[in-house]
């Protein structure tokens, strides 16, 4: 496929399945043939998820970004040749870290429930252009990526103001609202994926969604504290 289709998803997945190394090739840069230039945010992607996987102790040279156009038989051989000497070189993945593969399994696992929000987040410099490869090492810096995981948000329905509309819970994208009618609703922490999508749909003369940084997310209401007691109208 398309190396613009290529989503940091794809790549936590492949190392999620036991894969030493994950190579990306795409076309050059700059000769798309596709307005999108989609080639430009499979670097990205890559430029980001090396800095992830540091993050979470895996060598980032486990992951490699090449672009040739289609009539570079001999370089792509040469590049695809280089990157498995690199893999057998670094070796099984984890085992070369010193992590097991428990421990392997639970970061990637933790990582990949982030992604959307990480593409959030970091969604101005995944549609940069890089044009100079001494731009790339830079373009995530260790810092960003620190505070990135450090500073993770969570979404929370304040009970106070909640007025059981549902419009939260129908454009939910993982069904991580539980509601219903004239129930104060409530987001299930584990399976929220932090797209910020409820926050945005919820009705601005409601405000009940609050967006929560570095702070614990407050607990949810007790079920019988769930039922919403309607002001009568005066
Ligand atoms: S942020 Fe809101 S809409 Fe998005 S997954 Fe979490 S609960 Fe659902
Ligand atoms: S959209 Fe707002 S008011 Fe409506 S159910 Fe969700 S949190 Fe409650």
């Amino acid at each position: 496929m398309c190396s613009g289709r290529v989503d940091l998803a794809h790549i936590l997945r492949a190392f999620a399945n036991g894969v030493d190394g994950v190579f990306v090739g795409g076309c050059r840069l700059g000769e798309c043939n596709y307005i999108t230039h989609g080639n430009y945010h499979a670097l990205n992607l890559v430029l980001l998820a090396k800095k992830i996987l540091a993050r979470i102790g895996l060598d980032p040279e486990r992951l490699r970004v090449a672009f040739m156009s289609a009539g570079e038989g001999n370089r792509f051989v040469e590049v695809v040749d280089d990157f498995t000497r690199t893999i057998k070189d670094i070796g099984p993945l984890g085992q070369s870290e010193g992590l097991d593969n428990n421990s392997v399994d639970t970061a990637l696992v933790e990582v990949s429930r982030l992604v959307p929000y990480i593409k959030i987040e970091k969604h101005t410099k995944l549609t940069a252009r890089l044009e100079n490869e001494s731009e790339y090492a830079d373009h995530f810096t260790d810092e960003e990526i620190e505070q990135l995981f450090d500073e993770v948000v969570s979404y929370y329905i304040d009970p106070e103001k909640c007025q059981a509309c549902m419009i939260c819970q129908r454009r939910c994208p993982v069904d991580a609202i539980d509601g219903g009618k004239n129930r104060i609703h409530v987001i299930d922490q584990e399976r929220c994926i932090k797209c910020g999508t409820c926050l945005d749909a919820c009705p601005s003369r409601f405000g009940a969604v609050d967006k929560i940084v570095g702070t614990p997310v407050p607990p949810p209401p007790t079920e019988a504290q769930r039922n919403l007691k309607r002001k009568a109208k005066a």
